[in-house]
């Protein structure tokens, strides 16, 4: 019997610890560590940032899904990876502390034959200064996240109904920010929302990104086919948000944010101050935070992570044997 380990559950933790269940069976087992009771569904926070959905409707316990399916869960952190076991231990091992209310901080070691590293994004709000989740500014990433943006999105829709002019401003918040898509649908959610309200003309949104050109969206863009035509997707970008009637500024990194103004410096080297009511910016993401440690407990961190903390792939998705990886 072999073990597999899978750190996080997550869009991809989940579905791979999903489906090594479902093709191993009971002959091998599946353990999945993640600190958050739940699993969400990233993407639906756009429509919880505008009140369209509940929290509890893009999430969903993990616990008793994994005991129905035989996959071994722990509600814990994992801290550190051993490949290379350690003087004590032969076999490869991950450390943990659990974040379960009844055992939480008590560590756990767990040994592994295989290692899904799932961890996904952190978000790395201290890289831009002033960028405070739910103080200055708002972001979406995150079901929590996106439930206090909505709060505080209402107040807005409020002062604006009451005729007083709101500026709101999404987009991202540090030069090397990606997922503009979500920051994009949720700018367009937004101007949807105050149109329904017919509060439009009392609230001016933009669209603030890094991207060098619109609809670039952190893929190098791409094209659209719509009624017939096939188009690039900076001139459908740029089309929707003059529908939307929304201004935008590209080629910009947000530096520092102070309540109600946020400092960016363009591609050019101009710097610029920009106000806002409201802001939505996405900040930049690290990896987790794991430490990787050798056999003799030295640190070993270069070999498995990258400077940012994200883990070292090979970045080829084509599909291959075991052994060639
Ligand atoms: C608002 C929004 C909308 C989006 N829309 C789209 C879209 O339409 N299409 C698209 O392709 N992408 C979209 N994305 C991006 C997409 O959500 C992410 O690419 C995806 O969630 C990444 O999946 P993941 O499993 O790698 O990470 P995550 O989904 O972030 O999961 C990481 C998991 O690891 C766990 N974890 C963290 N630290 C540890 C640790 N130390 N030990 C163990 N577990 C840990 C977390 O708790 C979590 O369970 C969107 C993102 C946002 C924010």
């Amino acid at each position: 019997m072999s073990q597999v380990v899978v750190l996080g559950a997550g869009i991809s933790g989940h579905t791979a610890a999903a489906h090594l269940k479902r093709m191993l069976g009971k002959k091998h087992n599946v353990v999945v560590i993640s600190p958050s009771e739940y699993y969400q569904w990233i993407p639906s926070n756009i429509w919880v940032g505008i009140g369209k959905m509940k929290e509890d409707q893009v999430r969903f316990k993990l616990r008793k899904v994994y005991k129905r399916w035989g996959i071994e869960y722990h509600q814990a952190k994992a801290v550190s990876i051993h490949p290379d076991g350690s003087m004590e231990n032969e076999k490869p091992f991950v450390k943990s502390v659990y974040t379960e209310p009844e055992k939480r901080g008590e560590e756990i070691t767990i040994e592994y034959d295989y290692l899904v590293n799932a961890t996904g994004p952190k978000l790395n709000f201290n890289g831009t200064e002033g960028l405070t989740q739910g103080r200055n500014t708002q972001s979406v990433c995150t079901t929590s996240h996106a439930v206090e943006a909505w709060e505080n999105l209402q107040k807005i829709f409020e002062k604006a109904k009451n005729c007083e002019k709101q500026q709101i401003l999404i987009g991202t918040g540090h030069s090397t920010a990606t997922c503009q898509g979500a920051a994009f649908e949720y700018a367009l959610n937004v101007a949807f929302e105050a149109r329904e309200r017919k509060i439009e003309d009392k609230i001016e949104i933009t669209w603030i990104t890094n991207e060098y050109e619109l609809g670039d969206f952190g893929m190098n863009g791409a094209f659209v086919k719509r009624n017939g035509y096939v188009i690039p997707i900076k001139e459908f970008a740029e089309s929707v948000l003059v529908e939307y009637g929304i201004g935008w500024i590209k080629r910009a990194g947000v530096y520092k944010v102070e309540p109600g103004k946020v400092y960016y410096e363009q591609l050019n080297g101009s710097k610029h101050v920009k106000e806002f009511d409201f802001a939505m910016l996405i900040p930049s993401f690290t990896g987790a935070g794991i430490r990787a440690i050798g056999k003799n407990g030295e640190d070993i961190q270069d070999k498995l992570f990258l400077p940012n903390g994200f883990m070292r792939v090979d970045a080829d998705y084509s599909p291959k044997e075991f052994e060639e990886y």
